[in-house]
């Protein structure tokens, strides 16, 4: 297939190279450059988000947050200038669901499709074509995508219409986020205790209490390895596109706002760019104790 990639980053630079092994023919564009890695393997590199959308059928987007994706499908030289009917629109970036339902009802009066498939499973995910990817939009339009989406993923899964792929994305990093608090305190609280945290995570591993956070995040913790990783900046944009929502739908989630809150002391700590399992390091300064000595 002839397949756009808008945003080169952590996540897009590897996805889109397993596209290209795959044996599809890449249209990439970055607002700050292309990686060479790419290039060398035969994407064509284009001027703007709108050749992109002229050259390729299916355009998938993996920029930052909502604004991001707006400029690239919406403004000057974006996405739209370049579309033609029939095309698909991929937006594979973690974004607002009340936004990304707007998007799409704009992409489809142009005529084409949107589907938005935001992932889980981070860099290591990416590099290792394992994402779990979780898909809102049309049957027929996730029919012609799937195959790409198998060459980046393992998990994927259409949930609904557009926005419930983002919504579930959303519900993803709450449960990351409250899960990234209770294995900090409970570490803590071990280590506070006298117990080796490395003992306790370790005898903890096989038992209900097991997730893959306690694993790796437990591991970060301990080793005091805060280099990202997932971003805490990143992290603050999804919980704010979770609080957003709350308030708009009118419930309450008040450990999504605790933590929050955490994630907020971190950067008030110099700690925006810390990896997220750094979150312990807001409940160790109300403790008075880290988990283990920092190295
Ligand atoms: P990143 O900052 O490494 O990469 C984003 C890229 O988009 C950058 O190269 C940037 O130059 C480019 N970009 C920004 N605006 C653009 C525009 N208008 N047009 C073209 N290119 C533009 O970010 P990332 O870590 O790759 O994350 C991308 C998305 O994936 C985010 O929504 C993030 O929340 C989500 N995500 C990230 C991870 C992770 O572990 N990093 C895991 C799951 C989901």
């Amino acid at each position: 297939m002839n397949v756009g990639f808008i945003g080169l980053g952590i996540m897009g630079a590897p996805m889109a190279g397993h596209l290209i092994d795959a044996g599809h023919t890449l249209f990439v564009y970055d607002v700050v450059k292309v990686p060479e890695a790419l290039t060398a393997k035969g994407a064509t590199t284009c001027a703007s988000s709108a050749e992109v959308a002229k050259q390729a059928d299916i355009i998938i987007t993996m920029v930052p947050d909502t604004p991001h994706v707006e400029e690239a499908l919406f403004g000057k030289g974006g996405v739209a200038e370049g579309l033609s009917a029939g095309k698909i629109v991929v937006d594979m970036s973690s974004i607002s669901p009340v936004a990304t339902k707007g998007f799409a009802q704009k992409i489809n009066a142009l005529g084409c499709d949107y589907l938005d498939a935001p992932v889980s499973g981070g860099e290591v995910g990416a590099k290792a074509a394992s994402l779990t990817i979780m898909v809102g939009g049309p049957d027929g339009a996730f029919d012609t995508v799937k195959p790409l989406f198998e060459k980046m993923g393992k998990n994927i899964t259409l949930v609904g219409g557009n926005g419930d792929g983002q919504t579930t994305k959303v519900a993803n990093q709450i449960i990351v986020a409250l899960t990234i608090e209770a294995v900090g305190e409970a570490l803590l609280f071990a280590s506070k205790a006298g117990a080796n945290p490395a003992k306790v995570r370790e005898a903890l591993m096989g038992g209900f209490a097991s997730s893959k956070i306690l694993e790796i995040h437990g591991d970060r913790m301990v080793k005091r390895t805060f280099d990202p990783g997932f971003r805490i900046e990143l992290h603050q944009k999804d919980l704010n596109l979770a609080l957003q929502s709350a308030k708009a739908l009118g419930v309450s989630l008040p450990n999504t706002a605790t933590c929050q809150e955490l994630f907020n002391a971190c950067a008030a700590h110099g700690g925006s760019k810390w990896d997220h399992s750094a979150m312990v390091k807001a409940l160790e300064l109300m403790a008075n104790h880290t988990v283990a000595p920092d190295a």
